[in-house]
């Protein structure tokens, strides 16, 4: 006889996939931002009860397909436990119970969680653009002022530095001839009354901080080199703060590596080693390179044939210092054997349950670059001690 409860429901709303199990009392979903997920599958790994399975990952993606999501989670089977939302590295699921976001999992049986080892030295952060820049997740928050041309109501551009200028006319040089008043606005050349008397033309030359920029062009033009502008730079450093998001962050330190002044800091979850069979790549294909969420994959550049001596040029390749050993690229190359991936380690905060060590072990297994399609919205890979 059919129950009457639980009910089960999935469906689609923008980016969201969105499992729902309806019990008498309360209601439970779980959900998948599929534009967040990068299908690196330890989601599917970590699910005690086998409720997620790895899609078309490299067609999903690159766009070829756009009813399928990365990783398919059947709504039947999931507990509703949380495990797959804490493990997920990109957090691009969302457990809630009654539409409040819960994690049942950490808060009655004590999951651990990643340790998220992220931080901003704000005394060496110097609020350049360059992490913001390089980081592949959007995951830096940097709140620094805009200035004038960027866009209305921005800062006016001498607030920027906190400089001083210091302004000096030689009395004995000066003859008030007005050329620095008639070029530039923080200047003003105020003449007395022409008097017989003197029959000389007299006054000063009135200078308005304000509205000195410390261009010089006053010293430049002075036909009697009366002007000196000596402008000191007290402080190089713009208004405002620069922060990791650790909910979009990745821990590819991407950030870490190319910030210029050293002030960030960032531990990668994952432990462990990648490997790039090149020369079983069939050149071309570079889905691991747009799957890669970390930016780590690249095509080599060509090299000069002179340069070549005689060796065959890798056509697919890893920065190691960026690469997160998510495993993503794993799931999407469409070759055999050409990406092997050894987790060794997983960063984590709170006591290794046993399904914890369950599921790390799980991680840890190496596995190579899928070897068949099983149903069609199923890909298998190949464990490297099984195949
Ligand atoms: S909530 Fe638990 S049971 Fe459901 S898919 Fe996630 S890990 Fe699996």
């Amino acid at each position: 006889m059919e129950t009457f409860f639980p009910k089960f429901s999935k469906k689609r709303e923008g980016v969201n996939v969105i499992m729902e199990q309806k019990l008498l009392k309360n209601v439970n979903n779980l959900i998948l931002n599929a534009q967040t997920c990068t299908g690196c599958g330890i989601c599917s790994e970590a699910c005690p009860e086998e409720a997620i399975s790895l899609g078309l990952v490299g067609a999903v993606i690159r766009g070829a397909v756009d009813y399928a999501e990365p990783v398919y989670i059947d709504e039947k089977k999931c507990s509703y436990c949380g495990v797959c939302v804490v493990m997920c590295p990109f957090n691009a699921l969302t457990l809630k119970i009654d539409g409040e976001e819960a994690l049942p999992i950490i808060e009655r049986e004590g999951f651990p969680e990643y340790d998220m080892v992220t931080a901003i030295d704000q005394e060496k952060c110097v609020r350049c653009t360059i992490c913001e820049d390089v980081c592949p997740r959007d995951a830096i928050d940097r709140q620094v002022a805009v200035y004038e041309g960027a866009e209305e109501g921005a800062k006016a551009r001498q607030t920027a530095l906190e400089a001083t200028t210091k302004f000096t006319v030689d009395d004995e040089k000066c003859t008030k001839c007005g050329i620095c008043g008639d070029l530039c606005p923080a200047i003003d050349v105020n003449r007395k009354p022409f008097s017989a008397e003197s029959g000389k033309v007299e006054g000063e030359v009135v200078w308005n901080e304000e509205l000195c920029d410390g261009c010089t062009v006053c010293v430049e033009a002075c036909p009697e080199e009366a002007i000196t502008v000596e402008r000191i730079v007290s402080s190089g450093k713009l208004d405002g703060t620069v922060s990791i998001m650790d909910e979009n962050c990745c821990t590819c330190r991407w950030c870490a590596i190319n910030c210029p002044t050293e002030a960030i800091t960032v531990e990668k979850i994952f432990e462990g080693d990648i490997e790039f069979n090149a020369e079983k790549c069939p050149s071309g294909c570079s889905t691991c390179v747009e799957v890669c969420p970390a930016n780590a994959i690249y095509l080599p550049s060509a090299k000069p044939a002179k340069e070549l001596k005689g060796e065959v040029e890798p056509v697919i390749a890893v920065n190691k210092d960026f690469c997160i050993l998510c495993g993503a690229c794993v799931n999407a190359c469409p070759g055999e054997d050409i990406i092997t991936l050894k987790r060794t380690g997983i960063r984590i905060k709170g006591k290794e349950t046993d399904l914890f060590l369950k599921i790390k072990d799980k991680l840890c297994t190496p596995r190579t670059s899928k070897v068949k399609e099983g149903a069609a919205d199923k890909v298998e890979l190949k464990m490297v001690e099984t195949a």
